[in-house]
């Protein structure tokens, strides 16, 4: 068992740096769709409560659930069914007071700082409803930064190559402010997969977008998970998900609801 660790909003962006930069399709991505790769994500009986003045706030409770190598799946639930804390707990952002969490095999409550500083920088990367672009930054700018920040090579051609996966390259060099919400929220999904991760965690990333704009996201998430194989794990209110995902896992109260 781990203690909670506080983690500065955005620390993650600089982490999420890895090694092998290089974000090619996967071999596998004329696999028929539906067909999935090895296990990334186990999430085994975990059960998560906070210490807030004193009393223990349950947020998770005995969930478990797997998560494979390019599957989409979205977590549904009303507002504090414990969404958001499975996906910090699935990140390595924060941990389980019970039961595990394994990423890619690694039990994230058996690692040092060290050791999960790189276990973030290399396999996850994280996406929100309020995108945390820095708006000081161009477009290219903020998506280059997590590699620059670590020392990567090239940090300007990996990020124009997210950009283009996003359909942003001609955006590159405006400021955040003159973007649209969905534009914006292309940019933060260029900089969420600009280290190559193996799982994408996206929290709500719709809920600030009008549904048309939210469901073009939703199109775009669904055609990164099935050409490079990234896993994606989604919290969502969108109705439209459900027939784009591959699984989804409805929440109540800290459970998972039976399908
Ligand atoms: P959701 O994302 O589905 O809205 P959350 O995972 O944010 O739900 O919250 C689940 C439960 O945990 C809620 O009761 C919420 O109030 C509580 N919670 C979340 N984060 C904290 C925290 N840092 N400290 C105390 N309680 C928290
Ligand atoms: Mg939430």
């Amino acid at each position: 068992m781990r203690a909670a660790e506080t983690i500065a909003p955005g620390s993650h962006l600089i982490d999420n740096c890895m090694d092998k930069a290089a974000f090619e399709p996967a071999a596998a991505s004329s696999a028929p769709s539906g067909e999935q790769g090895p296990e990334l994500l186990s999430v085994d009986r975990v059960v998560k409560e906070y210490q807030t003045d004193g009393e223990a706030v349950p947020a998770l409770n005995d969930v478990s659930l797997q998560v494979r190598a390019g599957q989409f799946v979205a977590v549904v639930g009303r507002s504090g069914c414990g969404k958001s804390t499975l996906l910090h707990l699935a990140g390595a952002m924060d941990f389980p007071t019970r039961g595990h969490v394994r990423l890619d095999g690694i039990a994230t409550d058996s690692l040092n700082e060290m050791q999960l500083t790189r276990l973030r920088r290399e396999k996850v990367g994280f996406i929100f409803q309020s995108f945390q672009l820095l708006h000081t930054l161009s477009v290219v700018e903020n998506v280059e930064l997590p590699l620059l920040l670590a020392g990567r090579a090239n940090p300007r051609s990996h990020a124009m190559d997210r950009l283009a996966t996003v359909g942003l390259a001609d955006l590159a060099h405006r400021m955040p402010h003159q973007l649209s919400g969905g534009q914006m929220q292309r940019v933060a999904i260029a900089r969420g997969l600009v280290h190559s991760p193996r799982i994408l965690l996206a929290d709500e990333p719709t809920g600030n977008l009008d549904s048309a704009t939210g469901t073009s996201i939703i199109h775009l998430l669904r055609q990164i998970c099935s050409e490079h194989r990234t896993a994606i794990m989604m919290a969502t209110h969108s109705i439209e998900a459900a027939a784009v995902v591959d699984t989804t896992i409805r929440m109540r109260d800290g459970r998972i609801e039976p399908s």
